[in-house]
């Protein structure tokens, strides 16, 4: 990957600024229009004799000049598949520790084959010089060669993760360059007055997989008892397999968000799960507490990026919801996954009778929980026989919800309709529900035990089942569509990107979804009621 100089008869102190400041009695070698690299090949100066890595740090200052004079509009570009940085020089050096020396640091260079890599990092115009590690190398070569990740991990013998990891690396390093994501908002996806490009595009998918109906509780307000027949393990292992192309033909990062029912009781949770974890996505479990040693197992196959628990509400009320000892098992649990260093998350199903416990429980949970917030009630399934917030009371709760967040760093903020507030109070928006106001069948989807996929688990919202049609025919069916485009009522908003209400809500209380208006919407009497 050498590539000449292409300006002629620079000035040494221009072209060899490290040279001339270490070594100034080699500018007494330098013939101008020539390359001190090439002088030094065919002469035996006696600076070499006395400092034989002088060629090879020539030949790094010589790349370092002609990246710094390189324009590169790729670098800016879309791509449609993953490139080298088009401006990165590849110089096979016999010295370890010259790129420390272009950075001035002081080290004495050892004999030492290796390679020195000169690039400029991409959206930045900063020069980068670096030794190239193993990983480097294999990431410009798997690159280079057009190799997928699937052969390139053949090859290795590794889990195709494993080279996702390194192409991942080298790619933040600026080394190689991806294509952007395709998981993004349609132009005629309503903008309102958000323009921010992050609430549109998606970086990551999530497959949130209920892999079973089996559950060690009976919450009053579970939202799916129906009986429903597991995937085999082999099913599954291919269900992670279409996930993975469909996120490469997105060129985007996979999220598996584990749950059920209890995940953990599935009869092959730990095969799916290092199966997940071998293909390089991130791995989460939304389930119950368990016993320490179950967590250390699953963390010894993978740490998950978060264990999220439920409560619902204060002692005595969760435990009349989710059963008795749910409560103090729950906060056990809490200390067991800090101990463990595992982030952890308690959501809450909002309803009449928690409505006023939320507050008291976000201080009970202070310093126990990395993060505390709720999802309002969807009266669906077992959840229809709970009493929902009164809309009218909605906007009192979020603001104080809001003003005890101030205070309390371990409650986070999920609810759409918090942007409402946030427009109010002139404050930088939030990603609401799924990091794109409602992401129901945009940056994830839900998979059900028996293969039905839905575009949000908390309704049905059936979008296909991977019995029958690839994930790629599912996301692009009418179907998903229309729960990606959400209420019409809402497409003149000028939250929309960040808002949209939430579907499953809106369905529970019987509305026409795809063009009704969320109940609990404030949006327009906004500044009609107290603050
Ligand atoms: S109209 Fe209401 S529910 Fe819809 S996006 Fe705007 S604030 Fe959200
Ligand atoms: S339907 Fe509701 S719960 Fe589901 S993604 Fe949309 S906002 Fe979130």
């Amino acid at each position: 990957m050498d590539r000449p100089l292409t300006e002629h008869t620079p000035d040494f102190a221009k072209l060899y600024p490290i040279i001339g400041k270490l070594f100034p009695e080699v500018e007494s070698d330098y013939i101008a229009g020539n390359l001190l690299s090439e002088t030094f090949e065919s002469n035996n100066l006696i600076s070499i004799v006395n400092y034989p890595y002088l060629p090879d740090l020539a030949r790094i200052e010589e790349a370092y000049f002609t990246v710094r004079n390189t324009t590169h509009h790729h670098l800016s570009e879309n791509i449609d598949t993953r490139i080298v940085n088009p401006t990165l020089l590849l110089i096979r050096v016999q010295w370890s520790g010259l790129a420390d020396l272009m950075s001035g640091r002081p080290v004495h260079p050892e004999q030492e084959d290796g390679f020195i890599t000169v690039w400029k990092a991409p959206g930045k115009n900063d020069l980068r010089v670096a030794q190239a590690s193993s990983h480097d190398l294999l990431a410009l070569k798997i690159v280079s060669e057009q190799l997928d990740s699937r052969s390139a991990a053949l090859e290795g013998g590794v889990a195709v993760g494993t080279i996702d990891d390194i192409l991942y690396h080298a790619a933040q390093k600026g080394l190689i360059l991806l294509p952007k994501s395709r998981l993004t908002r349609p132009e005629d996806f309503p903008r309102g007055e958000i323009d921010d490009p992050g609430f549109f595009t998606a970086p990551t998918f999530t497959l949130q997989w209920h892999i079973t109906q089996t559950c060690d509780l009976h919450c009053r307000h579970c939202y799916d008892r129906s009986s429903r027949t597991e995937l085999e393990l082999a099913e599954g292992i291919r269900v992670l397999d279409a996930l993975y192309d469909f996120c490469r033909e997105h060129n985007v990062y996979t999220q598996v968000t584990f749950t059920g029912g209890n995940p953990l009781m599935y009869p092959h949770f730990d095969e799916l799960y290092k199966e997940a974890a071998d293909r390089g996505f991130l791995t989460a479990i939304l389930g119950n507490p368990m016993p320490k040693n179950r967590v250390e197992e699953i963390s010894a196959l993978h740490k998950p990026e978060f264990y999220q628990v439920s409560l619902e509400g204060l002692h005595e009320h969760n435990d009349y919801i989710r059963g008795k000892g749910h409560f103090n098992r729950t906060i056990d649990f809490l200390a067991t996954l800090k101990e463990l260093d595992i982030y952890s998350m308690v959501m809450l199903t909002l309803t009449r009778s928690n409505i006023n416990q939320v507050m008291e429980l976000a201080e009970e949970l202070r310093g126990k929980v990395d993060l505390f917030t709720f999802n309002r009630l969807a009266m669906v399934g077992e959840g229809a026989e709970l009493e929902s917030v009164e809309p009218e009371s909605y906007q009192k709760f979020l603001t104080a919800f809001v003003q005890a967040a101030e205070n309390n760093p371990c409650i986070g903020f999920k609810d759409n309709m918090l942007n409402i507030l946030r427009q109010r109070d002139n404050k930088p928006y939030f990603g609401g529900c799924a990091g794109f106001g409602c992401g129901a069948a945009f940056n994830f989807i839900s998979l059900l035990p028996d293969g039905e996929v839905h575009a949000c688990r908390k309704f049905p919202s059936l979008i296909g089942n991977v019995h029958d049609s690839s994930l790629h025919d599912i996301y692009y069916s009418q179907q998903a569509k229309q729960y990606r485009k959400g209420s019409s009522a809402c497409s003149a908003c000028s939250i929309r990107p960040v808002c949209g209400g939430c579907m499953a809500v809106g369905y529970g209380f019987g509305i026409d979804i795809f063009r009704e208006l969320d109940p609990y919407c404030f949006m327009e009497s906004l500044t009609r009621l107290p603050v």
